[in-house]
């Protein structure tokens, strides 16, 4: 049974002062082990102050990207170590935002993927098809492709420090959710190709999230769907209430 995980992306919104505000509320509304696993990716500057803010609670913190070396002359980037170090325990890996604004390519993420293993983080490991390539059928192939390119000498063992986001990159951000069977019919091709490739051990333990205009009304419809295990959550996790709806709480 995977427990299900609910992770806010808060992109590049939020000062130091809306970021340990917001963390202060959702830890005094979420306070329970029962409910899911509760994520947020504030922006690098948030992240110390935030992981002061949920000490000692169940929130964890994620990282939003990292670069894909340990150290050195990479100007304004930052590492997997300093992330840690900041009390960060995922980071976000892939995002469409990377691919497409910052020119991110497949062999970039893995690498991403393979330090931020090496770093102890767990990867947010996100995929997921333009509206052309879904219209043009193309759907499985690239979230194929994405899935054997970023995973590259990654081992089973890796994968189980993994979390997958099935993100259709036309349904961030516009309003427009894929349905739950639109999304569920590519979370089972995920967990099947994780199950030819690392075992069906690994693919039943894998959490799939769904990210894409999760909103507190669809969220259920969603997350009753057998191989969706939870949601990476942007535009509606950036107001308190509303992501505290998202988590049930
Ligand atoms: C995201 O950016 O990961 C995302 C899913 O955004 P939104 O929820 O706003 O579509």
């Amino acid at each position: 049974m995977i427990r299900p995980v609910i992770a806010g992306n808060w992109k590049m919104n939020k000062t130091v002062a809306e970021s340990v505000a917001f963390a202060v509320r959702l830890r005094a509304a979420y306070d329970a082990s029962p409910g899911p696993e509760v994520i947020i990716a504030p922006p690098f500057t948030a992240l110390q102050a935030v992981a002061e803010a949920i000490r000692g609670s169940f929130i964890r913190l994620s990282a939003q990207n990292l670069h894909e070396s340990e150290k050195g002359a990479y100007t304004g980037e930052i590492s997997g170590g300093m992330l840690r170090e900041a009390g960060c325990t995922c980071v976000i890996i892939g995002h469409s935002e990377r691919r497409t604004l910052f020119g991110e390519a497949d062999d970039r993420i893995n690498r991403k993927l393979r330090i931020a293993l090496a770093a102890g983080l767990k990867p947010i490991f996100c995929i997921g098809e333009s509206l052309q390539q879904r219209e043009q059928g193309e759907t499985e192939a690239l979230i194929e492709h994405q899935l054997k390119e970023g995973l590259k000498n990654v081992t089973a063992d890796d994968i189980r420090h993994f979390m997958i986001a099935y993100e259709p990159v036309w349904a961030i951000g516009t309003g427009k959710t894929a349905s739950p069977e639109q999304a569920e019919k590519v979370h089972r091709f995920i967990r099947e190709w994780i199950a030819r490739r690392y075992g069906p051990e690994c693919a039943a333990a894998l959490a799939i999230l769904y990210g894409g205009s999760v909103t507190p009304e669809n969220i259920a419809g969603l997350m009753a769907q057998p191989d969706i295990n939870g949601g990476l959550v942007g535009g509606a996790s950036l107001d308190v209430d509303s992501f505290i709806r998202i988590i049930g709480c």
